[in-house]
């Protein structure tokens, strides 16, 4: 039964006794129950509500569900019962210990309501904002904020009370039940109707009861509905089709409400032109009126009565119910109610032919009806200007989000090209340790394969392609420094009856352990090579003859040291040797020395080899077969 408290929504203006309500917009359907009512029948209304409510409140022992059917129950009768109202919240307020955070925020609501009820709408705003704000349930904070928006219209702040009402809207999305979200809908068309807007107002009515609708809510709906249209000009020209309106109100005991809605009916009766149906079910309603003790409402029964007895030319009888009207409105500067009567009151003095009488009512009656219209006109003035500042925040808030995104959108840009710069920076290092790494790659395979291509292969030495690259630089250095260099060659001996004898893998490791002891010999600056089968050569650079003998003489002690049992069979091996010397001056030629050196070698073989022999020191014997001395012959077999 929560949709009760929708009453709650239509206080929209401060509350005062009775006899002082009916304030200045008095087209509008004042809902606002009067402050406790006084006399026999609502004495024994109350007596019976509390009857009702209270006994069930107060013996039980509170649990929450309890507690709940307290809050059910104060939201229910909130409006149409303030006093047994009152009296369940006090219950309440003694029972808060039991209650969890949301029911305690619901009371809060509810004690706010009673604020409000009381007229004090400036503590009522403040404590609806706070709760509007604070409260854990969403559907607490929405009727807070519906509730704040017209808790602003009651003290005219139209602009406030817009701008909670579209906080108010804007939540909806989040509300899932309908009789709260129905209560957003309601106060909406109660501050459009109050602000002029009626089109706005009809179009949350409609939205309102274009959904299943409780019947408290199509009660208000409809009569927030007739209240447009009575301000537009387009009331149903058919009363009966209001039936449904007063049914609907009376069912849900809002007496007050169907009385309202009763007077739309004589209204459009009057309007139809049968003036007389209109006075008979305004008169049928009298007692019922005027036992609300609502002023507003007599007020505006009267005065429309007084029109249909004067259109009827029952002269007394409208005078006496304009008079009554204007008795109802007692403190109210203008409303329409009083228009009315001053009207009525002017014309029947007229058709008297009271002519200072008739004078004095039309001044009153153009006195009031004027300050009657500036209000209306005011109050749409209050909404133009409010909608205009809401409009205005709109667009600075577009403003500021465009500029706000245009700001996000400019650092994202900055981001994606800092991102740019390093991904281009990461890319520029990848490239260039690929080029760095594919260079050195490339460079040590090159130098893998150089050292390939300058390599004996069996041996481990360099072979005589690097031999002959590199012996003539270094005789070219040795020649500009003015420095001597050796060369040293020697051929194994009878190396062909090795193979012939042990095999020619015995034969690769001797051309193999021969290199490794003669390489373990020879500096760091000797160039050590394979000339070719098994025939070696090491060119040093700076050697003087002695040197060079020295040399060549430790390699032949390290060949015929061998140990070939390591191999296989033991066999003895060695070597012959040819010394040549360059001179230390330029033009000396790789050729020429290699050819003194292998003339002094065959000299070592032709002398019995295992020896050396240095080209140029004695002469070479001659061979048995007549070949000159110093000249290469092959030599004798072992
Ligand atoms: P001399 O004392 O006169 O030098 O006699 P020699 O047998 O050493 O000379 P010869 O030129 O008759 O024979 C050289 C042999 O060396 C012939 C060849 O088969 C052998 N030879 C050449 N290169 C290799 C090699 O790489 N491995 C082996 N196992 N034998 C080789
Ligand atoms: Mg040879
Ligand atoms: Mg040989």
């Amino acid at each position: 039964m929560r949709h009760r408290d929708l009453a709650g929504r239509l206080l929209l203006e401060p509350t005062r006794p009775p006899d002082e309500a009916a304030g200045p917009a008095s087209t509008q359907v004042c809902l606002r129950w009067p402050v406790p009512p006084r006399g026999p029948l609502l004495t024994r209304l109350l007596a019976l509500l509390l009857g009702l409510f209270i006994p069930a409140a107060l013996s039980v022992a509170v649990v929450p569900d309890e507690f709940d059917a307290l809050l059910r129950r104060a939201d229910d009768v909130k409006s149409a019962d303030p006093r047994a109202f009152r009296s369940m919240l006090e219950r309440m307020e003694q029972l808060t210990s039991a209650a969890s955070q949301v029911q305690l925020e619901q009371l809060r609501y509810l004690q706010i309501y009673r604020m409000s009820l009381d007229g004090q709408f400036p503590q009522a705003i403040a404590a609806l904002r706070e709760l509007a704000t604070e409260a854990t349930d969403v559907s607490t904070r929405f009727r807070a904020t519906a509730f704040l928006a017209n808790n602003y219209a009651g003290t005219r702040d139209f602009a406030a009370g817009l701008d909670a009402l579209n906080q108010a809207l804007a939540m909806l999305p989040a509300i899932e039940d309908t009789n709260i979200r129905h209560q957003g809908y309601l106060a909406a068309a109660i501050l459009y109707n109050q602000a002029g807007q009626y089109d706005l107002a009809l179009r949350y009515v409609d939205i309102t009861l274009g959904e299943p609708a409780s019947g408290r809510s199509r009660c208000i709906a409809g009569i927030m509905r007739l209240e447009a249209l009575f301000a537009l000009g387009r009331l149903p020209s058919d009363a009966r089709g209001l039936d449904g309106s007063v049914e609907e109100c009376e069912r849900h005991g809002e007496q007050l409400l169907s009385e309202f809605v009763r007077g739309f009916q004589a209204r459009v009766l009057f309007n139809g032109g049968d003036a007389a149906a209109a006075a008979r079910l305004l008169e049928s309603r009298l007692d019922a009126v005027a036992s609300s003790e609502y002023p507003r409402l007599i007020a505006e029964h009267h005065a429309l009565l007084a029109e249909a007895r004067l259109a009827l030319g029952d002269a007394a009888a409208a005078r006496r119910h304009a008079q009554r009207a204007i008795d109802a409105s007692e403190g109210v500067e203008f409303s329409l109610p009083l228009v009315t009567a001053f009207r009525v009151l002017s014309r029947e003095a007229e058709m008297r032919g009271d002519a200072a009488s008739a004078l004095a009512h039309h001044r009153r009656w153009a006195a009031v009806d004027r300050a009657y219209i500036d209000d209306i006109k005011a109050r749409e003035l209050a909404y133009q200007l409010a909608q205009h500042d809401s409009l205005q925040k709109t667009h600075t808030i577009e403003l500021l989000n465009q500029r706000n995104k245009l700001l996000e959108l400019e650092s994202e840009v900055n981001k994606q090209a800092a991102n740019n710069n390093r991904l281009a920076i990461a890319m520029l290092v990848v490239l260039l340790a690929s080029i760095a790494l594919w260079a050195y790659l490339t460079k040590r395979e090159q130098l893998r394969f150089r050292r390939l291509a300058q390599t004996d292969a069996l041996t481990g030495i360099s072979n005589r392609l690097y031999f002959s690259e590199r012996a003539p630089q270094i005789l070219e250095e040795c020649a500009q420094r003015g420095r001597p260099a050796a060369l040293v060659m020697f051929d194994l001996d009878a190396f062909k009856s090795i193979n012939d004898r042990h095999g020619h893998a015995c034969g690769d490791w001797v051309l193999a352990e021969v290199a490794r002891r003669v390489s373990a010999l020879c500096g760091e600056g000797d160039l050590f090579a394979r000339l070719g089968g098994e025939e070696f050569a090491i060119l040093r650079a700076g050697a003087d003859v002695e040197t060079a003998l020295v040399l060549a003489n430790r390699c032949r002690e390290a060949i015929s040291s061998i140990d070939t049992s390591l191999a296989g069979p033991r066999f003895s091996v060695s070597a012959s040797f040819g010394v040549a010397m360059a001179a230390p001056s330029p033009g000396g030629s790789l050729d020429a020395l290699l050819i003194h050196a292998d003339i002094a070698l065959y000299c070592a073989k032709s002398e019995g080899r295992n020896r050396v022999s240095v080209h140029g020191v004695a002469e070479c014997p001659r061979s048995p077969d007549g070949t000159p001395a110093n000249s290469p012959s092959p030599p004798a077999k072992a």
